[in-house]
């Protein structure tokens, strides 16, 4: 069956419809309604109280006048019943209504009612003239007082006359001819009371009541979930637990070492449990795969450093992936501090090293000399060769997607892998993103830290700030001062942070400052961060370069310029640069005087909260999913009906009977299975591709 084999479907309207994405028959069955309009209930005129309900009323239109010119024309009837009269108004489309509304006839109105004075009215009614010769006019009557379902109008349809009135028809009489195969087993279909495939469909398109679609659309949204999570838990099951991972062993040398006499401090639960949650994970014999959360400041490098010693004890190598070059250095040179003394041999591998020193380092690596890499994701790149990998750490997971852990593995001999995030992912989303991921969450942070005062001050304060900085300088504290990348103008977000470095330079002149941005070299910013952490410098004026990671303790005060323009998790990464030291700390969110409604509501949560997890929860309504995380390069599933954020409830249930129908029957091989199996395996097919496993 083709779309122009359907009655009223022209050529032209088929092209504008296979435009929207609707190719076939089948895609227009699944075409869903984005509203419901219940016009059910029919009320007798002088019911009416004119408070703005949605009523049905019926009666025989009694004159049909225009009146107005230009823009203040407009088109009114009169309708009458037994009980009253009732105005309905139209300020568009008035020639044809005028045409289609005739005086003396029978009609039925539906519409929100306003009183206005000693008036009853409608604006813009759904109109429908009932013959009142015709035998069948209880039939009409009940026809109208229906659930009528609102299909993406018009506009969605390259202005081509498509109405939802005849996208109804069309589905409709599809629907009639159309098989639709049910695969839910029967008595999962039971016990959730969802209706059987075909008859959601035709509760969806024309319901009787509201339960029908929306019991109907929860089907269609637990159907593609349950899909999703029987894939997630097969492959979870038959690939990721089975893929066979080094053995390392229990605590040797430089483990031990590290934490008794190297690590200045107690861990805390969190990071016991973790490191307890890893060991496990590589005595097992199995691959590990894991995702360890933390928020900023909560210490998961030193979880990364005892991974990594685990697999150096055991004769293997290590590496450590972060994000950016200046987040790389950083590790390296923390990593170097605390593991010389061990006798270990850390190598940096970044992007914009000289041959000669690459060629150095890719021998180390490959020959095996080098214990530990740390680096950029210059380590994946193709021709660095590992002797013995065993371990991979990558540091702030919400930049790499599944392909660069995908190219990770491939370095190594199936090496287990850590990713470290401190984007607390809501558990649902975490769930979906990460389902080939094992979780460990690091919810405490080290003892003794302060929290962070923050204030929001606007441009014409920028007085107060500058007497609030002198005097945390005067104290011996240090100053970040962060002005945002500007998309449409890379030279623009220099310029600015140039100019602020300028001005604080006059501002503070008994103060030496610093400036770092993306386009210094390498060694450069080396240089700047390395005097603002010894403190040669005291005020570093920066590009968002900084975001993630850097640690300086005895930075107390944050200042972010242009506030408005950040989202809630890089604010939030910035707010995490300080408060690491003894000092009270503070983050100052400068901002325009003017800013938008959603930019408000982000510094209002910055300032309510220091809560990780509250704020990613808030950036992520704020943006939705597919922003929060990037579609695309996160595997984050697009769902054609289900929503992850307001079906999370669906998503666990979906979770749920995943699991015990792998436990009940792992090949799906009973025969009330058949019909799920046949539509799971190419799906689960897909999957496979996704995570480069086929
Ligand atoms: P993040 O989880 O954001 O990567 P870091 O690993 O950078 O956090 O740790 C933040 C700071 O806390 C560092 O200065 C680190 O040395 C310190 N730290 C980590 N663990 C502890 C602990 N158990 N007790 C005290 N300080 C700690
Ligand atoms: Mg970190």
């Amino acid at each position: 069956m083709k779309l122009t084999d359907i009655p009223g479907i022209s050529p032209a309207r088929a092209q504008a419809l296979q435009e929207s994405g609707v190719r076939t028959p089948g895609d227009l069955v699944r075409f869903f309604p984005r509203s419901y309009l219940d016009r059910r209930t029919i009320l007798k005129i002088r019911q009416l109280q004119g408070s703005g309900e949605q009523v049905t009323v019926m009666g025989t239109v009694t004159s049909v006048t225009e009146s107005g010119f230009g823009r203040k024309k407009r088109l009114e009837a009169i309708l009458q019943d037994d009980t009253g009269q009732l105005k309905a108004v139209w300020f568009k489309g008035i020639s044809y209504f005028r045409k289609s509304i005739n005086k003396g006839e029978y009609y039925a109105f539906f519409g929100s009612v306003k009183r206005f004075g000693r008036y009853l009215s409608m604006a813009h009614p759904e109109v429908e003239q009932l013959s009142s010769a015709d035998t069948s006019m209880q039939d009409q009557q009940q026809r109208f007082a229906a659930i009528i379902p609102i299909y993406p109008g018009n506009q969605f349809f390259k202005n081509t006359y498509i109405t939802s009135g005849l996208l109804r028809k069309w589905i409709l009489s599809v629907l009639d001819r159309l098989s639709v195969p049910e695969f839910l087993p029967v008595d999962l279909l039971s016990r959730f009371g969802y209706p059987e495939r075909r008859t959601a469909l035709f509760h969806i398109h024309a319901p009787e009541t509201p339960s029908h679609y929306q019991k109907a659309l929860e089907r269609f949204k637990f159907e593609e979930l349950f899909l999703f999570e029987l894939s997630v838990v097969t492959l979870k099951k038959e690939v990721f637990d089975k893929a066979p991972g080094p053995v390392m062993a229990e605590t040797r040398p430089h483990s031990s070492r590290f934490f008794n006499e190297v690590l200045p401090f107690e861990l805390t639960e969190g990071q016991k449990n973790a490191l307890g949650d890893i060991k496990r994970d590589i005595r097992s014999g199995r691959q590990m795969n894991r995702l360890l959360q933390g928020d900023v400041g909560s210490g998961k490098t030193v979880v990364a450093i005892g991974s990594m010693l685990m697999a150096i004890d055991s004769g293997y190598q290590a590496v450590m992936m972060a994000p950016t070059e200046i987040l790389a250095e950083q590790h390296y040179h923390s990593l170097s501090e605390w593991l010389q003394p061990l006798g270990v041999n850390i190598r940096l591998l970044i992007g914009n090293q000289k041959k000669s020193l690459r060629e150095d380092i890719h021998t180390d690596i490959a020959g095996g000399m080098a214990g530990i890499v740390v680096g950029t994701h210059a380590i994946i790149q193709e021709s660095i060769r590992f002797h013995r990998l065993g371990m991979a750490i990558i540091d702030e997971q919400h930049r790499f997607g599944v392909a660069q852990r995908a190219l990770l593995r491939e370095k190594g001999e199936n090496p287990h892998i850590l990713v470290m995030s401190a984007t607390p992912i809501p558990r649902s989303l975490a769930m979906t993103l990460y389902s080939d991921l094992d979780l460990s969450v690091i919810r405490d942070l080290p003892p003794g830290r302060k929290e962070i005062v923050t204030r929001v001050l606007r441009e014409p304060e920028r007085e107060k700030l500058h007497r609030f900085l002198t005097e945390r300088l005067e104290e011996g504290g240090q100053v970040y001062v962060v002005y945002p990348l500007i998309e449409e103008s890379e030279a623009m977000d220099l310029k600015n942070a140039t100019e602020g470095f300028d001005q604080i330079r006059v501002e503070f002149p008994g103060y030496r400052a610093g400036l770092l941005h993306g386009r210094m070299s390498t060694s450069e910013k080396e240089q700047v961060m390395r005097d603002f952490k010894e403190n040669r410098i005291q005020i570093l004026v920066s590009t968002t370069v900084i975001e993630v990671g850097v640690n300086v303790p005895n930075a107390s005060v944050m200042v972010v310029e242009h506030a408005e323009r950040f989202g809630l998790s890089q604010l939030h990464q910035l707010r995490g640069r300080i408060g690491r030291g003894a000092r009270q700390s503070y983050c100052m969110l400068m901002t325009d005087v003017k800013q938008s409604r959603e930019a408000r509501s982000r510094l209002a949560t910055m300032q309510e909260t220091g809560d990780g997890f509250r704020i990613a929860e808030a950036d992520l309504k704020l943006r939705g999913p597919g922003d929060f995380l990037g579609t695309r390069q996160s595997g984050l599933p697009e769902f054609r009906y289900a929503d992850i954020l307001g079906d999370q409830y669906l998503l666990e249930i979906a979770k749920n009977t995943a699991l015990e129908m792998t436990d009940s029957d792992p090949g799906l091989e009973h025969p009330k299975h058949a019909a799920l199996k046949k539509v799971f395996l190419p799906y689960l097919e897909e999957k496979k591709k996704f995570f480069r496993m086929s």
